[in-house]
């Protein structure tokens, strides 16, 4: 029997955790040095720039066919690609001649790549992750959010992050996390209960599918919560679920726009446009097809491991010019981003992640999850071997064991190697031919 959640003594020992961390001398020359970042200045853009394409020419051996050249442009360096980093990883990090990295306190970004195969990137707390603190507390500034406040989190996390936790930067303030509203697992209903509408929210923040879960569940129970921001990542939002956010909470969604490779990037304004935050994440937006333009990002503090030029897949309509007032270049749109979520036999719907990482897990290198039919999912991979069979059957019975009957899915073998790529030739992990409803999202079903 777990404890019930002591929801105020979670979050009054996370305030003065908070007011702790926040005395600290560390914070405070963290919170000096962001501020010193804070305004949008295209000419200190533009020497990010140039110090980083000098460090990748001198110090990184995977550009060293252009060491020795002078006067480096951004177009002389070539397209980065998924593959390219998770090929090159080791090749890609920035080395002195003496051997040494850049200083700095180091971490990895790992994401399961569109093949199932880990891509990481290295950055450091100075660099990458000061990047993205900047960008988030300029999104706080533009939405006028409080000095000091509350988060409520519905965003992926790290299995075994604290419900209540102190964020310090960029500004102050406690986050609650809460996983994806699943109304099958009596812990997320639990922490939901012990949680939503018991404190005032100032800001937001998920997946756009979570939100949008979140705003059924309080819609439902007639809860009320008045954030004065909602900050939407990874998805695009279809239109009727911004609309249920947006009334439930009375309350504009803002989409950040964000890959796990290059930190945050562009947020939307006011007028619906996109803009880049051109001084740390350098966008071009590039015809490379038919089918419209693609984003492809250089992320200006990343000397750890330069990330130049690194072609998201998702696809853009034209540049506009937005006169809101925000600076950055702007796009009209951002496409190409679809939820991929998973029907089960019982029309339930489920979150991809659990089942991914199984498959990852597992050492299937490359993969696809194609569902015609409701709690049936195709694994297309390569060819088949032994190690295939039992990885699915052992799948398989995880599955039934935390499914039951009459829910959930199963796998089927597709040993074809046919598979489906979108029209600008991008894999993506899961081909969903199935109408999803809006909902919450079933999540955590398979251990990892
Ligand atoms: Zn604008």
């Amino acid at each position: 029997m777990e404890m019930p959640i002591d929801f105020a003594r979670g979050i009054s020992d996370a305030r003065e955790m908070l007011d702790h961390r926040c005395s600290t001398a560390r914070f405070k020359e963290r919170r000096q040095k962001l501020e010193q970042l804070l305004e949008f200045d295209p000419i200190r853009g533009a020497e990010r720039l140039d110090r980083l394409l000098a460090i990748a020419r001198d110090r990184v051996p995977y550009y060293r066919a252009l060491q020795g050249r002078e006067s480096l442009r951004l177009s002389d360096f070539p397209l980065t690609r998924k593959a390219d980093l998770r090929d090159h990883f080791a090749d890609l990090i920035s080395r002195k001649a003496n051997g040494e990295m850049e200083p700095g306190r180091h971490f990895i970004n790992q994401t399961s790549g569109s093949t199932g195969q880990p891509v990481r990137t290295l950055t450091t707390v100075e660099t990458g992750g000061m990047a993205n603190a900047v960008i988030h507390e300029r999104i706080n500034r533009y939405l006028e959010l409080p000095e000091r406040g509350t988060t409520l989190s519905v965003g992926l996390m790290f299995e075994g992050t604290r419900l209540f936790e102190a964020m310090p930067l960029p500004r102050p303030y406690v986050r609650c996390n809460l996983g994806g509203f699943d109304p099958a697992s009596a812990r997320i209903v639990a922490e939901y209960e012990a949680t939503v509408g018991r404190f005032p929210v100032d800001k937001i923040t998920g997946t756009s599918s979570r939100i949008i879960a979140l705003a059924q569940y309080c819609g439902e129970r007639a809860i009320r919560l008045r954030p004065r921001g909602i900050i939407a990542t990874y998805e695009h939002m279809p239109e009727s679920g911004r609309r249920l956010v947006e009334e439930t909470f009375d309350c504009p969604v803002t989409m950040l726009y964000m890959t796990s490779e290059t930190g945050y990037s562009a947020w939307e304004c006011r007028r619906g446009n996109m803009h880049f935050q051109d001084d740390l994440v350098m966008p071009e937006v590039m015809p490379t097809g038919a089918e419209g333009k693609e984003v492809v990002l250089t992320a200006l503090l990343s000397p750890a491991m330069p990330v130049i030029r690194y072609v998201t897949g998702d696809m853009a309509a034209d540049t506009v010019s937005c006169d809101c007032g925000l600076p950055g270049t702007a796009i009209s749109r951002l496409t190409g981003r679809a939820r991929t979520s998973l029907i089960g036999v019982d029309g339930a719907v489920y979150s991809p992640y659990s089942l991914l990482a199984a498959l990852a897990a597992a050492g299937i290198p490359d993969f696809q999850i194609i569902q015609d039919e409701p709690g049936i999912l195709d694994l297309v991979i390569p060819f088949r071997s032994d190690e295939t069979d039992a990885v699915t059957r052992d799948i398989n019975s995880r599955l039934s064991a935390s499914f039951g009957r009459r829910q959930g899915f199963l796998l089927r073998l597709r040993p074809s190697g046919h598979f489906v790529l979108t029209a600008m030739g991008k894999r993506n992990p899961v081909i969903q031919r199935l109408p999803v409803p809006l909902g919450p999202e079933r999540t955590r079903y398979l251990a990892s």
